[in-house]
């Protein structure tokens, strides 16, 4: 039913020929079932670790964690996890087993999954192994524990988000039972590392579709992101908004692309300080005033808390803090803002802008003001025009050579030329910017 990569069904049979079983299981599985790409390839056998090592002696072999069953093989340039069939032990913290045993058989490697879409199994056949429904759960778009919901994330709290993610993901619902029990056990994510949530939350707010699924479970969510929770009934009584902040900032994640992820974590985060900066004046309407500078601030907080790299949380913050910066009136203002924010975030904070108005009362308000920002950008970069001191057709020894030897005078002469050529009162020649300096110099 599905088509193994060669690689795969070469090491399946390999080790079906050496006497065991062994099969494709997991993710992959899935993924190819729901015509997607795997990202990677496990496999499950009755193998143990060290058999697994005899039967791959010729390949190269990475000892990933022969402890839980798991080598690693590169087949070809592929690298494939191949585990034993696996027991989990009792779980003590929420989120280890405490220690694995080794199994004979297929069915009790299954039933220690999370969930019955990621238990399908097929080997060389190409017949799918199916024990605990998953076929039909995936036709049917729906994730379902294997066993009992309340059991299995006990054991391991990272499946509450799992579960959440993968709805967002695939559009999966998740079922009641399952459902029921994510919202009653959802407390025990606090047991769970920051960069596991961190990884799990950045595959839901990538996922097509994470705002219905926010919108449902974002008392989960607030487990570790507890700032989530005052956005919602904050109402916006201005003639701008028809939607509290928590819908609002829906809508606006909704409005940019689901597989960008900077843009995406800045729509999520870019109105957090949004009920911190609340007034109402006499006439019962919101204002936000300063709503920018604390949402940065907050944002930096949250993502060093969930442990993301410096390059991430200063993308995000930096755009979360600019989201509602005047968009350019004529090419002189846009030529300055590509100077001052550079080319990545000023095409970045076009897409922000045009998401965080998709999601007010007038959703194609702006649309003219976002069409010439980008037109000046379009413009700006088709005739070459100079819009910072790297473009600028004189450098620092340009100006010392007419006798302005002091630093901070050289760079104030440098930005005095750009700013005059960005304004166009002075082209961009270097005999016509020394002339231009000489007569204005004071
Ligand atoms: P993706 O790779 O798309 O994020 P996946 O389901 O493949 O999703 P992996 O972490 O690659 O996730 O895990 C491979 C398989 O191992 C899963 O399909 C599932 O069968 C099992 N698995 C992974 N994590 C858990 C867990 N926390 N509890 C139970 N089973 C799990
Ligand atoms: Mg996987």
């Amino acid at each position: 039913m599905i088509k193994l990569p060669e690689q795969v069904n070469k090491a399946i049979c390999l080790l079906k020929s050496s006497g065991f079983e062994a099969y494709a299981v997991g993710g992959a599985v899935r993924d190819c079932m729901l015509n997607k790409n795997p990202f990677d390839w496990d496999i499950t056998t009755s193998a143990r670790p060290e058999e697994t090592e005899k039967v791959f002696c010729g390949e190269r072999i990475i000892e990933t964690g022969m402890k839980h069953g798991t080598v690693t093989v590169i087949i070809d340039g592929m690298p494939l996890e191949i585990t034993t069939y696996r027991i989990d032990g009792d779980y003590t913290d929420h989120r280890h087993p405490q220690s694995v045993s080794f199994s004979d058989n297929l069915r009790d490697d299954l039933s220690r999954r999370d969930f019955t879409i990621n238990t399908l199994c097929c080997n060389c056949d190409d017949k799918i192994i199916d024990v605990f429904g998953g076929k039909d759960d995936l036709k049917n778009k729906i994730i379902r524990c294997v066993g009992d919901p309340d059991t299995r994330f006990s054991e391991d709290a990272l499946r509450i988000m799992r579960a959440v993610r993968f709805s967002a993901e695939l559009g999966f619902t998740i079922e009641k039972n399952t459902s029921d029990s994510i919202l009653k056990n959802r407390h025990l994510l606090s047991d769970v590392s920051k960069e596991r949530l961190q990884i799990e939350f950045v595959k839901l707010i990538t996922g097509k579709y994470a705002t219905d699924v926010i919108r449902k479970y974002h008392s989960v969510i607030e487990v570790f992101i507890p700032e989530l929770a005052p956005l919602i009934g904050c109402e916006q009584h201005t003639k701008y908004h028809k939607y509290d902040v928590f819908e609002h900032t829906l809508h606006a994640v909704d409005a940019v692309d689901f597989d960008d992820r900077i843009l995406r974590l800045t729509m999520f985060f870019h109105d957090f300080g949004k009920p911190d900066a609340k007034t109402t004046d006499e006439n019962g309407t919101s204002h936000f005033k300063g709503h920018a500078v604390i949402s940065e601030k907050k944002t930096r907080a949250i993502l060093k808390r969930l442990k993301f790299d410096n390059k991430t949380i200063n993308e995000v913050s930096g755009l979360v803090l600019i989201h509602d910066m005047k968009s350019p009136r004529d090419k002189i203002q846009a030529k300055k803002m590509m100077c001052r924010l550079g080319d990545e975030t000023y095409l970045n904070l076009i897409k922000i802008k045009r998401a965080d108005n998709m999601a007010k009362a007038d959703p194609h308000a702006i649309d003219e003001k976002l069409k010439n920002m980008r037109l000046f950008y379009d413009t700006v970069k088709q005739n070459g025009e100079c819009y910072n001191l790297k473009l600028l057709a004189v450098n620092g020894d340009d100006i010392k050579a007419v006798g302005i030897s002091e630093g901070k005078q050289i760079k104030d002469s440098l930005d005095f030329l750009l700013d005059s050529v960005m304004e166009e009162k002075c082209p961009n020649s270097k005999n016509a910017l020394i002339k231009y300096l000489e007569e204005n110099r004071k």
